[in-house]
């Protein structure tokens, strides 16, 4: 049984992945010349310039089972503290620690980042929010985040800001009009895994995270294609015959589709529509680009934080890492990978304008910055690439891993899956559906699926049921 794997991305990866283990045979095409998409770098010379400074979670159970298999824990390093940096007071910061933690309750009461009631409001929003019922889905993803406090007859203006400046920086998505319904997903992972508050890589993402999964499928025998782009997908009498990559007609028996939802929106043609239109809902979604500034310091700014750091109240969402003070190659200086998340006024100057004005803010903040030489600075605007947004509505135009044909599943972070929030763990997910989807339809079994095995594990998931009823949703996508 083979399977056509498309979009080197996370999704697409963990796809073929588990399709490998499960006896497929493989062949992943991806139109860069690199595995990871947003969750990789690009290599300089002796540099990898992150797409983007990634945070690791503690919730995100489906990465952490994958780091235990490929053996990879030892390159993660655990962040307890979220620095708030408000202009006009740096060397002196206001620290958020293991937010999600009862046991931290007090310190953050008292950190400072609001006056002391003002904080109690936002941790009550905080649950407010949270003890809204599943059932409840619609009418929260109906509302933002902002909209939800606002209608909150204890609200304060600052509780509103804090939660568009800290939470959602903290989880780097633009703060505008993110679904309520997210955002309450997210808490609840949140507040059921605090400690720690997230992790970090010790280097960067393409070697010591993306290099590790790539070597794995092709261990695996997974057959893996750079520089082969998605053009068309080619249907007849109700099933997909073939993909068109680089002009070049490929058959397809079945096809994983885990490109960006802009991208498969361009091919979407009358052939596909006739045969299944309920694709075309993907239109009615949304991203935005999250631009990266990493900028290469030649010796230490004294007094950076080295854990998360947010630029509270600034014009272009900033919020950073210095890896400087993480990664070995990097020991002795300050080296900065900054995000972006409210980019959009800038999307459309030149690059050295949009440089200037992301690295003025931060001087204006950080005036330590100024005192030390800038060896060199990379920027990716990622408006070609925009990042999905969770914004209110979103979900009813979110795919599933299931399409109307019969051989066609999608994968990618803008997929319907229990993690909900754009992220590397609703990525994995979504390709673990897509992957369990396709190994249901072709009746295949699980790794090391022999019969005797199989009556065991069936036994034992019967047990499982018997004993433990209130399933945990989060084991949806653990396939
Ligand atoms: C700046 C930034 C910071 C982020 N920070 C975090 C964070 O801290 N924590 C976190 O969990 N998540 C974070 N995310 C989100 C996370 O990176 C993404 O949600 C996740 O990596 C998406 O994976 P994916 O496989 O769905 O999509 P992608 O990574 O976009 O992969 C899709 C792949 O398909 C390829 N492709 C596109 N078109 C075609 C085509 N026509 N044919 C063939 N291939 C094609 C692309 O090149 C790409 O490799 C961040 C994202 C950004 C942009």
């Amino acid at each position: 049984m083979h399977v056509t794997v498309i979009g080197g991305g996370l999704a697409g990866m963990i796809a073929a992945l588990r399709l490998a283990e499960r006896g497929f045979a493989v062949d992943l095409y991806e139109s860069t010349s690199r595995l990871g998409g947003k969750a990789g770098c690009n290599q300089h010379g002796s540099d990898f310039d992150e797409h983007g400074y990634h945070i690791f979670p503690m919730w995100c159970r489906n990465i952490w089972k994958l780091v235990d298999e490929l053996g990879i824990a030892g390159h993660f390093a655990d962040v307890e503290d979220f620095v708030q940096i408000e202009r006009g007071e740096f060397p002196r910061n206001k620290t958020l620690t293991n937010l999600g933690s009862a046991r931290y309750v007090f310190h953050n009461l008292f950190s400072g980042v609001l006056p002391v009631e003002e904080m109690a409001l936002f941790f009550y929003s905080t649950l407010d929010l949270m003890s809204h019922r599943f059932s409840y889905r619609r009418f929260l993803d109906q509302t933002s985040v902002k909209g939800f406090v606002r209608g909150r007859i204890y609200r304060t203006e600052r509780v509103v800001l804090q939660h568009q400046d800290l939470l959602l920086k903290g989880i780097n998505v633009p703060s505008y009009a993110v679904s309520a319904m997210t955002m309450r997903n997210v808490l609840k992972y949140w507040f059921k895994y605090p400690l720690p508050m997230h992790r970090v890589l010790k280097g960067n993402l393409q070697q010591l995270w993306i290099e590790p999964i790539e070597k794995r499928m092709a261990a695996l025998g997974v057959k893996i294609h750079l520089g082969q782009r998605l053009e068309r997908i080619e249907t007849a009498q109700g099933r997909v015959t073939a993909v068109h990559l680089n002009s070049t007609r490929h058959p397809v028996e079945r096809a994983v589709v885990a490109i960006p939802w802009e991208r498969l929106a361009a091919i979407l043609d009358d052939d596909l529509y006739r045969a299944a239109p309920k694709l075309f809902a993907i239109r009615g979604l949304n991203s935005a680009a999250m631009a990266a500034l990493n900028i290469y310091f030649r010796g230490v700014v004294p007094g950076m934080p080295k854990d998360h750091v947010n630029v509270i109240g600034g014009r272009y969402g900033l919020s950073f890492i210095d890896v400087g003070q993480w990664w070995p190659e990097y020991r002795g200086r300050t080296v900065l990978n900054a995000i972006s998340s409210n980019f959009t006024a800038l999307e459309s100057v030149s690059e050295d304008v949009a440089v200037r004005e992301m690295l003025d803010e931060l001087f204006e903040f950080i005036p330590a910055l100024r005192d030390v030489e800038i060896e060199k600075t990379d920027f990716q605007p990622h408006v070609d690439e925009p990042l999905f947004m969770n914004e209110v509505g979103a979900w009813q135009s979110r795919p599933g891993a299931k399409t109307e044909l019969p051989n066609l599943y999608l994968a990618g972070d803008c997929c319907r899956n229990h993690i909900d929030l754009v992220s590397m763990e609703g990525a994995v997910s979504a390709g673990l559906l897509a992957a369990e989807a396709v190994r249901k339809d072709a009746g295949s079994s699980r790794p090391g699926g022999d019969p005797d095995s199989r009556r065991v594990a069936a036994l034992a998931a019967l047990a499982a049921m018997v004993l433990r009823p209130a399933r945990s949703r989060r084991v949806e996508a653990d396939c």
